[in-house]
């Protein structure tokens, strides 16, 4: 099995609103499993990187926006583990940080329109059809192989918890995270927060990624901020004081907007008193390359 022989730490969090509300917060560190395959992005590549070496498969095909965590996780991943690797991105040719590194990794980018963006299936039945070492790999990891990635983070935990958070795009992590309580049964409510606006469809695609039985899990929608990657000063402010604070470093499309809901959970009373609570560092932080106006 190809992997990272790391497991993240949970590490608590110290603030007086916590103290107040008897509450204590850990935080799971998927942020330091890789500088650039990071955190949940790896967790969603794992099974998907591994089939594809089954299937000796030379080449990653994969698809992202032009800021794409995952497209920078597939680029490093496919360095670190032998693969070419292809992202096609969506929209016209840009050049910015993130890609740059990605093409630092060896990626091949190939950028397409909007319209064409939409059918992805179709972009590699068209580039790739006749390529017997092209592998696809859905946007944002979201597939089985990245549910049953996400969910062996919960076989990792050292503590039980009462809630665990975790910030939402695809929807995929907060499921896995839900299957593995289901199948360790464990009491743990999980909570996802949607960083899109609008993002009612994420029931059913979580559904979809078949849970089996169980429970699923709560979305709290009011924490988007006007949408995806979307700021206002409130969230930056609320950055900039947390990551001085703790030394821990998040960003505003992800885990920004997961830290304020929580925050925001816990002094509005909806946390209850005595609970235990993790919340997923996702990773992610090159994402803030391209907000660093906004601070
Ligand atoms: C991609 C990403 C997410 C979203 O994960 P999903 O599994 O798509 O819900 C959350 N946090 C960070 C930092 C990400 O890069």
């Amino acid at each position: 099995m190809l992997t990272f022989e790391f497991h993240s730490p949970e590490q608590e969090i110290i603030f007086p609103l916590y103290a107040q509300n008897n509450v204590r917060v850990f935080v799971k560190r998927d942020d330091l499993i890789h500088p650039y395959i990071s955190g949940n992005k790896w967790r969603k590549l794992k099974y998907a990187v591994n089939q594809a070496k089954e299937q000796k498969k030379q080449k990653l095909v994969t698809f992202g926006g032009a800021w794409s965590n995952h497209l920078l996780a597939t680029a490093a991943a496919g360095a670190t583990f032998g693969f070419k690797t292809v992202g096609i991105v969506r929209g016209e040719q840009v050049d910015n940080p993130v890609l740059k590194l990605c093409q630092l990794f060896g990626m091949k980018l190939n950028f397409v329109s909007r319209t064409s963006y939409k059918n992805k299936k179709l972009l590699f039945e068209e580039n790739f059809g006749s390529d017997p070492h092209a592998f696809y790999i859905a946007e944002g990891g979201y597939s089985r192989e990245g549910l049953l990635g996400c969910r062996d983070m919960i076989g990792e935990l050292t503590r039980s918890y009462d809630s665990i958070f975790c910030a939402c795009g695809t929807g995929t992590t907060v499921a896995g995270l839900q299957l593995g309580i289901n199948e360790y049964q464990l009491k743990s409510n999980v909570f996802g927060i949607p960083v899109l606006k609008g993002a009612n469809f994420l029931l059913d695609e979580i559904e979809k990624l078949g849970l089996c039985t169980g429970n699923l899990p709560t979305l709290l929608f009011d924490y988007h901020f006007g949408g995806y990657a979307k700021t206002n000063p409130e969230l930056i402010s609320f950055v900039r004081s947390f990551t001085s604070q703790t030394g821990i470093l998040i960003e505003p499309t992800y885990t920004g907007k997961l830290f304020f809901a929580l925050h925001d959970q816990i002094s509005k009373g909806q946390v209850p008193p005595d609970s235990t609570i993790l919340a997923v560092h996702t990773g992610g932080l090159t994402g803030i390359l391209g907000l660093l106006d906004k601070f």
